[in-house]
């Protein structure tokens, strides 16, 4: 099998909405081939949590489906008992709900065929197209060949029917142990598709398996139990990704030599591969396990349930899907592009508000120490009727330290000494004083505001400020712990290491910064898990649905502004 290469050049996303998939449907649904119907399915195998890459599978095939009148089932592809748990089978059908995808009666595991499957292989055997084979493994992979030897025939290829039945019967019976016997078609142990070289179809597999328990003792093998599947759910077309190219024949071969109550066929197309991530789940296992994440929802990791935690909107995964289109050849997506349409759609739904991360206290000397003024601010500036919040200004308000610098620097409108900076949504302030500690920090500005310059009242006191900056009353605010992310790899292709090394040394140590006592507007008290919040100048933010607690509020960064 030729492995994809990546063409690590072509960054950009196809353009919109491009998709050959439909061409295809569509021409199918023309010439009436099956029936006119669109049945489609996504087969995760349930051996860890999805990623992003499976989200964009299954936009493709619940979205092709939706789109033609047709449905798409939820099949979990369950052949490898040591590796699967009902963990993960619960994980993908809550990721796939919350993408917003119904998979209605149609939950389908493939363990639940087992028993048809295994007929079909005593058809085979039967037919004299499937024989039970005693090579061990070594020698199986030596007889096998190579890309460019030939393989050889296995000494166990011309056993008769009957004794095929009989061994298959008992290896089914749990007569021979792990690796004793393996059932294989007889194809071509010379094709130039190493695919079609007598492939296996049965192994012996002593495991538990997490639906079907102690009841099977022989599992087939994903190849042959795919495209059985499909026909007997009567799948029309089979999406899968391009790596499974090579594999077409052999399914093809399937569904031609069993009595399969269907013909579905199988159409590749290109995984997603996006910069600065990590595609795979045997790797993503690899961060979970050895603790370098807090754990599969993480939310700096590209699986669903992180990106979930994280705060991005099932309706930003879709765009994004629908953004990057549907390609035969491999490329890389730039991670900008993720979070490009992430932005977007949360500057339509986001509450805005206002933060200080990282506080300066700031005195105002002409306010009254018992003056509180309301002040009122639009929830979303484009959607009055979204609302409008209201919180207080009092003398001792925070504003954010970085946009404070005592040097002198033409390029800076924000705040310095004797400067005058507008506080958003209220008064121009101007800086008399600054306060510093011993060592020399500043601690607390004294300022002065112009009461003519309320914000909104035209022309707002006739000043002309450069530098407009978001606070928060210092004594009437919420606090809470505010987490920011980096991103989880500092290479855009972390997976491209030298030899003998691992790719987490491109792990990147600052992608979680924690900051403990954020000064929050007060209108965040109330803030909801379901809702998405804009801190004013920093970005989009979250509720923390796994440690976020009224009184102790916990905040994620979805993306920075
Ligand atoms: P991984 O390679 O990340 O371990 P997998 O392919 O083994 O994933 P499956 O559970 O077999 O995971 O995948 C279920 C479906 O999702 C398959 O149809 C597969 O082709 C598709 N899929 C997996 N990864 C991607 C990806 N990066 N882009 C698009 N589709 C994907
Ligand atoms: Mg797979």
């Amino acid at each position: 099998m030729s492995h994809p290469s990546k063409n690590q050049n072509a960054k950009g996303p196809a353009p919109e909405g491009a998709n050959f998939l439909k061409a295809l449907i569509e021409k199918d649904l023309a010439s009436n081939k099956h029936g006119g119907k669109v049945i489609t399915r996504f087969p995760p195998e349930p051996n860890g949590y999805l990623h992003i890459g499976h989200a964009k599978s299954i936009c493709l095939n619940f979205g092709l489906a939706q789109e033609y009148g047709g449905r798409c089932h939820l099949r979990f592809d369950d052949t490898n008992p040591e590796a699967e748990d009902v963990e993960y089978v619960e994980s993908i059908k809550a990721d796939v709900r919350w993408l917003g995808f119904d998979w209605k009666e149609h939950l389908y595991f493939a363990s639940d065929y087992f028993e048809q499957i295994y007929q079909w292989a005593e058809d085979l055997i039967r037919e004299g197209k499937a024989y039970v084979c005693s090579l061990n493994e070594e020698q199986l992979r030596e007889y096998r060949g190579d890309f460019n030897t030939p393989g050889k025939d296995s000494p166990y290829r011309n056993r008769s029917v009957e004794e095929n039945l009989d061994l298959f019967r008992r290896m089914r019976a749990g007569e021979f142990d792990e690796g004793a016997h393996v059932l294989r078609a007889k194809i071509d142990m010379k094709s130039p598709n190493m695919n079609m070289r007598d492939p296996l179809l049965y192994r012996i597999r002593k495991a538990h398996h997490h639906k079907t328990g102690d009841q099977w003792v022989i599992y087939p093998m994903y190849d042959y139990v795919h495209p059985l599947s499909d026909a007997i759910e009567h799948i029309t077309h089979s999406i899968c990704t391009l790596e499974f190219q090579d594999h077409r024949p052999f399914y093809d071969w399937c569904i031609e030599n069993c009595k399969v109550p269907a013909q579905p066929r199988q159409y590749e197309f290109a995984r997603l591969n996006m910069t600065y991530l990590v595609m795979s789940k045997r790797k993503l296992l690899q961060l979970v396990k050895e603790k370098l994440v807090s754990g599969w929802d993480d939310p700096r990791m590209p699986t669903i349930s992180g990106i979930r935690r994280r705060g991005y909107t099932p309706q930003s995964l879709k765009n994004f899907a629908k953004r990057i289109g549907v390609a035969k050849a491999e490329s890389l997506i730039d991670i900008e592009i993720l979070e490009a349409c992430v932005k977007e759609d949360l500057d339509q739904v986001a509450h805005r508000a206002m933060a200080v991360l990282k506080p300066l206290k700031v005195f105002i000397t002409n306010w009254d120490e018992t003056q509180v003024q309301v002040i009122e601010s639009q929830v979303h500036p484009k959607k009055p009727e979204m609302g409008v919040r209201k919180f207080p200004m009092t003398r001792e308000i925070y504003i954010e330290s970085t946009d404070f610098k005592e040097q002198e620097d033409p390029d800076f409108f924000r705040f310095k000494p004797g400067g005058e900076v507008r506080l958003r949504n209220a008064y121009v302030i101007r800086c008399e004083k600054v306060v510093k500690n011993s060592s020399g920090e500043v601690t607390e500005l004294h300022c002065v505001y112009l009461p003519e310059t309320f914000a909104g009242k035209p022309p707002e006191g006739g000043r002309k400020v450069k530098g407009i900056i978001h606070w928060v009353s210092a004594n009437d605010c919420v606090e809470a712990e505010v987490r920011l992310y980096g991103r989880l790899f500092s290479v855009p292709d972390p997976e491209n290491v030298p030899e003998g090394k691992d790719f987490k040394v491109n792990l990147n140590p600052d992608s979680l910064m924690v900051v403990k006592n954020a000064k929050l507007e007060k209108t965040l008290k109330t803030a909801s898990l379901e809702n998405r919040y804009q801190f004013e100048r920093l970005g989009y933010f979250c509720l923390d649905s796994k440690d976020s607690k009224p009184g102790s509020l916990v905040f994620n960064m979805v993306v920075e502004l």
